[in-house]
């Protein structure tokens, strides 16, 4: 018989690293190997020149869903969530590829600072230093994609935007959510009213930040929470908005050359 080898009873399989491992892992992979842009698909790093100069033309501006859920305070999205884009979110949220957290915490800058430049901040609004809260994703999700993709943009916003800004995790979820997905806005509203508590306040102008709005219920319900502890929530911004959102505001060059739809008239909701 051979010898008896002795080895921990609950060591962790070698190809089981935890999610921390993980990301260096794929990291270390980004640059070895040669893979394919996570916007475009284009062979070579992500991301790629072309997609790399789209992450820093100019934001598209305010935006609104269409409906508007009552309670939303103005939005600003630095693009639509289609095509290079929304793959590149999804690159790095889903794939893990967390280098494209720092240009697209760039265009999510470039989205806050038109927010804070044409929201109802500006010079006569509340001052103080400005503050990225990100929307919470659940326990479970962080677990599974390995690193917190909301609260890397925010810290990535934070620092592009000029000194003094940060981001605070205030969030977090009270609790559990039925899926999203299929809701109706109703029911999409019902489903998230008291879903997000906040942890305190801060001083200062607070802007709600996530990666992308379809509805904007996500970002109705982070507001609300934040005002009831007491913080000045001036507005929202987003990387993205789905095809539903239109361009609010003037007809600018600026929202036509990104496909806007003829202007949205109408008085900000719960702003
Ligand atoms: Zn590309």
């Amino acid at each position: 018989m051979p010898p008896a080898v002795h080895r921990p009873l609950r060591a962790p399989p070698p190809t089981a690293p935890d999610p921390q491992g993980l990301r260096v892992l794929r990291d270390l992979l980004d640059l070895v190997l040669v893979r394919a842009c996570g916007g475009c698909a284009l062979p070579g790093p992500t991301p790629c020149a072309g997609c790399a100069a789209l992450l820093r033309a100019a934001p598209m501006g305010a935006v609104r869903p269409d409906p508007c859920p009552p309670g939303l305070p103005r939005v600003t999205a630095f693009g639509r969530y289609d095509g290079p884009l929304r793959g590149l979110l999804l690159a790095h949220k889903e794939q893990g590829r967390t280098a494209l957290a720092a240009p697209l915490g760039g265009a999510l800058a470039a989205a806050v600072a038109d927010l804070l430049r044409h929201g109802p901040a500006g010079p006569a609004g509340p001052a103080g230093p400005v503050v990225l809260v990100p929307v919470p994703s659940a326990p479970a999700a962080v677990r599974a994609r390995g690193h917190d993709h909301a609260w890397r943009l925010a810290t990535s916003a934070a620092a592009a935007l000029p000194a003094g800004t940060r981001a605070v995790r205030l969030l977090v979820p009270a609790r559990r959510i039925a899926d999203q997905a299929g809701l109706s806005h109703a029911a999409r509203a019902a489903n998230l009213d008291g879903a997000l508590a906040a942890r305190g306040a801060v001083a200062g102008q607070v802007v709600v930040v996530d990666d992308v709005m379809t509805t904007g219920a996500t970002l109705v319900e982070a507001t609300r929470a934040l005002r009831a502890a007491g913080s000045t929530v001036v507005g929202a911004a987003v990387v993205a908005a789905t095809a539903r959102s239109r361009p609010k505001g003037p007809d600018t060059a600026r929202s036509r050359a990104k496909g806007g739809v003829r202007p949205v008239r109408g008085p900000d909701s719960g702003a």
